[in-house]
């Protein structure tokens, strides 16, 4: 083991993490359990696994803290989207070695995140290191579906064995450049999904003579366009004032939509989504019958809402632009939408790291417009998580790409980055 690099350790953790099939449904993630749990406890770790049930086990690490300072949780999750092998150039299980990157479903989302975590807290424990507060690691099943078998159990049945100050997840740590400045972009909030339906009412009727009824399906469409071209008001949060800080300039919030306008286009790529609520209509049902006039039309919108927004907030923005017809407005529920502080010692460590390793980037809090773990922990505990694992050597562009698509891997480079990341983190916060 002493000759063995961070680089070569992750690498070999990773490739047997990528060969285990833990395609979620059905997940079965409790073999990757076992290998984290046989790997972490040959360096000397403490691991428990806990299980709601048998085949979908959730790993929980732990190096003991001297009880003097904060404690830090390295999330990850075992589980992965599907992956069809007729679209890959290698086998989607097969872990291989290829051009500098280890390929594999999972390799990005996130069993390269899970394999650098487990190697720097097994680095760690085998160097010795004792952390003020306790250094956790936790390996959860079940975040890419949710049926409730994953972290958002753990948070409810074993309170105690994820209850953290600090948690660094998936989620962020792409290297972009944004108007000539090199930036590290860092997770620290979540939008609110919100999806609402509308019920288009109409009369029904025979197909066969349309003047008598009137077709909910074609009324429907007009509100539709309604909502697609819905101009959501813009404003500031503090997210975006730091991330606008960062780059120079906070627009002025009552000329915000000429700002916007004027920031160039990679800017406002990632800028926009935090900026206002984000609307698409994705599903809509009507008559089962070709002969038959439907008198109910559905439709179902996807709805993400900004931290702290809420459907109530918004309704009248959207009902405005409806305007006065036969219809009901539903929200079928509201999930996420937790945010964490900006100016926090982990915020330090990570800024500190990138500083050292990549002088002159910077570091930028971004709002995910969709739902991670990291949320269940700011609910139950409030919990301070970030989405953060630094990648530089793969183009940003790529790996977004590359995410639940074929051919997804990591770079080694990237890898190893990683590993020294999340020592840095656990040595600074549990120094
Ligand atoms: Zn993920």
């Amino acid at each position: 083991m002493a000759t063995t690099t961070l680089r070569d350790e992750a690498t070999g953790l990773l490739q047997e993490l990528l060969r285990l099939d833990t395609v979620n449904p059905p997940g079965n993630e409790t073999v990757a359990a076992e290998l984290l749990r046989d790997y972490l406890g040959a360096s000397g770790v403490a691991c428990e696994l806990y299980a709601l049930e048998p085949e979908r086990a959730n790993l929980v690490a732990r190096l003991p803290g001297r009880g003097e300072g904060p404690s830090l949780l390295l999330l990850s999750h075992t589980d992965t989207v599907v992956a069809d092998p007729a679209e890959w150039s290698v086998d989607p299980w097969s872990g291989e070695l290829r051009d500098g990157c280890v390929w594999g479903r999972g390799a990005l989302d996130m069993k390269g995140h899970a394999a650098a975590a487990a190697t720097a807290i097994a680095t760690l424990a085998r160097e010795g290191f004792e952390p003020a507060g306790d250094l956790v690691f936790a390996a959860t099943a079940d975040e890419e579906v949710g049926v409730d078998v994953g972290l958002s159990w753990l948070v409810r049945a074993h309170p105690e064995a994820v209850r953290t100050d600090y948690c660094v997840n998936e989620g962020g740590g792409e290297r972009v450049v944004l108007g000539g400045r090199p930036v590290y972009v860092c997770t620290t909030a979540e939008k609110v999904s919100a999806p609402f339906r509308l019920k288009v009412h109409g009369r029904s009727g025979h197909a066969s003579m349309p003047g008598i009824a009137d077709n909910a399906l074609v009324r429907a469409a007009g509100l539709i366009q309604r909502l697609a071209a819905l101009e959501q008001p813009l404003r500031l949060i503090p997210e975006t004032d730091a991330l606008f800080a960062a780059l120079g300039e906070v627009p002025d919030e009552s000329d915000l939509e000429r700002a916007v306008a004027e920031l160039s286009p990679d800017v406002r790529e990632l800028v926009e989504p935090m900026l206002g609520t984000a609307l698409s209509p994705t599903v809509i049902s009507a008559s089962q019958r070709t002969n038959v006039i439907p008198g109910l039309c559905e439709v179902v919108c996807d709805c993400r809402l900004l931290p702290g927004d809420t459907p109530e907030g918004v309704e009248p923005v959207i009902r405005a632009a409806l305007g006065e017809d036969a219809y009901d407005l539903e929200w079928i529920e509201t999930v996420g939408g937790t945010r964490s502080p900006l100016a926090t010692p982990l915020w330090d460590a990570i800024e500190a790291f990138v500083a050292e390793d990549d002088p002159g980037a910077g570091v930028v809090p971004v709002v995910s417009p969709g739902f991670t773990d990291s949320h269940f922990l700011r609910q139950a505990f409030g919990t301070v998580a970030y989405g953060f694992l630094p990648m530089r050597t793969m183009d940003a562009d790529l790996a977004a790409r590359l995410i639940h698509s074929a051919d997804e891997r990591i770079a080694v480079e990237d890898l190893e980055l990683g590993v020294r990341f999340l020592r840095h983190v656990a040595a600074t916060l549990g120094a």
